[in-house]
């Protein structure tokens, strides 16, 4: 009689593993869907300022890839991964390698911030080689060889396409990034002054991320929002620290205290420029971070405060 007791015991533990196994294995499933099928989180509140109990977040990586002269942003969040701007087609490989290094595979949300070819010319590879869900770009047309090849893979890929508009919160989780540009209103509007711009939020700590964003667009969204709203701990220099971007009004009204510059070694443009450098000293002191003389590095963001890493 024991000896029986002990048996329906061990069938019983079995059973539980089985069926616990499954659980698991459905867990997994669902989560896949999920990430695989969801739709973006899109608002279009009129204020940036939202700002989340941090504490628990998790982390999330600002990688500033080094991909000569142009600009690609791998930001890596708990709930994925999202690529601002693709390099120059002649940089597609070495940006290939840093994604795959990095283990990306789902792009939740592509950025392309305007059509250039230092921004997009490595989209179709993007595109072609990861499992893009959402792309983002802005509403300005352009009749190049690297654009038609960026809109034939977007085609291709089938994703969602959004034209960004001042207003938009486009979010990941607890991740937000709101749009400040492009103002389609803004009659200076030329391929540069297009880009979109952004400031991404994750918990207390903010990233202004500005494409080739020059004076007209730094203006036109100074007649818009507020420095309240504006103000942000890291940015992105637009126009890879070009003179004719971050102005006096929009430093002072963004108020970093850390400065990227994503600019080519020894570039034909001379970027970073020496004004564009003058100006953003009294901000950020020696927090001045350079792809051309760092290579890629990373900025981690816990909720509170940014930390510098190689990578
Ligand atoms: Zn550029």
């Amino acid at each position: 009689m024991a000896k029986k007791k002990k048996k329906q015991k061990k069938i019983d533990i079995k059973v539980i593993i089985v069926i616990l196994l499954i659980i698991i294995a459905l867990y997994i499933i669902s989560q896949y869907i999920d990430a695989k099928y969801r739709q973006p989180e899109i608002t279009t509140e009129s204020t940036s300022s939202v700002t989340h109990s941090s504490g628990d977040l998790g982390e999330v990586e600002y990688h500033f890839i080094d991909v000569g002269q142009g600009d690609a942003t791998l930001i890596r969040t708990p709930e994925g991964d999202i690529l601002i701007d693709a390099g120059e087609n002649s940089a597609e490989e070495d940006l290939k390698n840093y994604l795959d290094l990095c283990g990306v595979d789902v792009l939740y949300y592509a950025i392309f911030t305007h059509p250039d070819s230092d921004h997009i010319g490595g989209a179709d590879m993007v595109l072609e080689e990861y499992d893009v869900l959402n792309v983002i770009k802005p509403d300005f047309e352009k009749t190049t060889k690297v654009y038609t090849a960026m809109m034939d893979a977007i085609a291709a890929e089938g994703c969602k396409v959004y034209n960004a508009l001042p207003g938009e919160t486009y979010s990941l989780g607890e991740f937000d990034m709101f749009v400040f540009g492009p103002d389609p209103e803004n009659k200076e509007l030329d391929s540069n002054n297009s880009s979109i711009v952004i400031k991404a939020t994750w918990g207390k700590t903010t990233a202004m991320l500005t494409g080739d964003a020059e004076k007209p667009a730094e203006e036109s969204i100074l007649r818009t929002y507020s420095g309240a709203e504006l103000g942000s701990m890291l940015l992105k220099m637009g126009h890879h620290g070009s003179r004719t971007s971050s102005t006096e009004a929009w430093l002072a009204a963004v108020r970093p205290t850390i400065a990227i510059i994503s600019c080519g070694r020894d570039n034909s443009y001379g970027h970073p420029h020496a004004e564009a450098l003058a100006r953003i000293k009294p901000y950020v002191g020696e927090n001045i971070y350079r792809t051309d003389l760092l290579g890629s590095f990373v900025f981690i963001s816990d909720g509170e405060v940014f930390a510098y890493k190689d990578k």
